[in-house]
């Protein structure tokens, strides 16, 4: 009898017929003889709403309530999905991310999971149940709730995968697969039947938010099997795995973008050997998460760094710099905000040199100015002006031939 994980997300929960659906795709999987673990997310925009709500009281709520609050989403959708699945006259019990055993680090709002003791849920299985699990949430060692980011209920099902050894772990959605680049903002984006854990995790870290990046790295680590299909259309999605079966001779596999980037520039610093250790281990220690590093030498014994970081930290991210601009001895800060960041992603770029410069002449070409770059070997990104931003997406979309309506690119 094979174990299966499926992982159902906001949309696919969002009203009562909707649950009622993913507990009939449950019942699918237990009525073709497996055992089956679900791992749902809050409804809807329920999420969302609750961080509104918390800003109604305060404009800094503690991590420790706001995770209190919102784990309060997941719990809905457990209970009333366990509800529909002992409607069907199924066995099902609904279980909170400390029920099911997942463990986290001691941080609060992007904690990871540490460890998840899966012997409830084992029984539950051997019993003949089908186990409901709340996305998103675990305990930490000091018996605190703790959320694990954004889109975290994908971490938890590929973990409770991994800790159980499922067959497989599959992603229910609003998209029928990972596609070349976002579907809702290119339309004739296509469905990529297979896709690599290393290209699906450059993807999701540069924004694809289809996946949560850390869901993509325990699938990596611990080979699951990872599907993400539709949870209303029944046609095949796209499988995560080693090495992508088909369209291995794709240059380039996707795109992807996310706005709301600043970048800031320290100007006139000591051009010494300390002074990028300095700068970066100050902001590191105050969690302040630094994309993209450029450091320019303009004077001998002068230099200028630019760093680009999430819009929504620019205050606490300057304010923490000229708290230490003695020690930092620089001379002033500039930023510049309304950035984008549009990344290329595909493993064939490493053996074609000639791919970041095609990128690059692309967008000149639509009189996209390029405001930072950053490249590894399976991906190219580029900072732009966010209102550039869609024209660079279906730039590259089309300069790639990415497009549905293409045959697919050959080396
Ligand atoms: P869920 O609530 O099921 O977790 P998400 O909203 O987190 O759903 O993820 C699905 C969304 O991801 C899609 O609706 C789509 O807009 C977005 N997305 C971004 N990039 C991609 C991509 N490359 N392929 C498919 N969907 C993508
Ligand atoms: N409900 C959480 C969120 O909206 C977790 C998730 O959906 O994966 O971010
Ligand atoms: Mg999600």
């Amino acid at each position: 009898m094979a174990l299966i994980i499926q992982k159902f997300g906001g949309t696919s929960v969002g009203t009562p017929d909707k649950i009622r659906n993913a507990a009939s795709r449950i019942i699918q999987a237990v009525n073709e003889g497996n055992q089956v673990a679900a791992v749902v997310s809050a409804m809807g925009k329920t999420t969302d709403d609750l961080v509104r709500l918390a800003g109604e009281i305060t404009a800094r709520p503690s991590k420790r309530e706001m995770d209190m609050l919102l784990t309060t989403g997941e719990q809905i959708t457990i209970s009333l999905l366990a509800m529909a699945l002992q409607d069907a006259g199924y066995e099902a019990e609904s279980l909170t991310g400390w029920q099911a055993g997942v463990e986290t680090e001691d941080v609060h709002g992007n904690a990871r999971i540490l460890n998840i003791d899966t012997k409830r849920i084992q029984q539950m299985l051997a019993d003949g149940k089908i186990a409901v699990v709340a996305g998103f949430q675990g305990l930490t060692s000091s018996d605190n709730i703790a959320t694990l980011g954004r889109g975290g209920s994908d971490t938890t099902a590929v973990a409770l995968a991994a800790a159980l050894r499922a067959e497989k772990c599959e992603i229910y959605t609003d998209v029928t697969g990972v596609f070349t680049t976002d579907p809702r903002v290119v339309k004739h984006a296509r469905k990529l039947p297979s896709i690599s854990y290393d290209e699906m995790l450059e993807m999701a870290n540069l924004g694809a938010g289809v996946l949560h990046p850390r869901a993509v790295e325990f699938a990596k680590n611990f080979g699951v099997r990872l599907e993400v299909r539709s949870s209303t259309e029944k046609e095949n999605g796209t499988l995560v795995e080693e090495e992508a079966t088909m369209e291995n001779n794709l240059v380039v596999r996707g795109l992807a973008f996310e706005g709301n980037v600043t970048k800031i520039t320290i100007e006139d610093l000591p051009n010494g050997l300390n002074t990028l250790s300095s700068v970066f281990s100050l902001l590191a220690e105050n969690g302040v998460n630094v994309d993209i590093i450029i450091q320019s030498v303009n004077k001998q014994e002068r230099t200028n760094i630019s760093f680009s970081i999430e819009t929504a930290i620019l205050d606490e991210t300057i304010e923490l710099l000229e708290r230490y601009k003695s020690s930092l001895q620089f001379g002033s800060i500039q930023h510049e905000d309304g950035l984008a960041k549009v990344s290329i992603v595909g493993s064939g770029m490493i053996s074609n040199p000639g791919v970041a410069a095609q990128m690059f002449k692309a967008l000149s070409d639509q009189d996209i100015m390029i405001k930072m770059v950053s490249t590894s070997e399976i991906k190219v990104s580029t900072v732009v002006d966010q209102q550039d931003m869609i024209k660079a997406i279906e730039t590259l979309h089309d300069v790639f031939e990415l497009d549905a309506r293409q045959p697919v690119q050959q080396l």
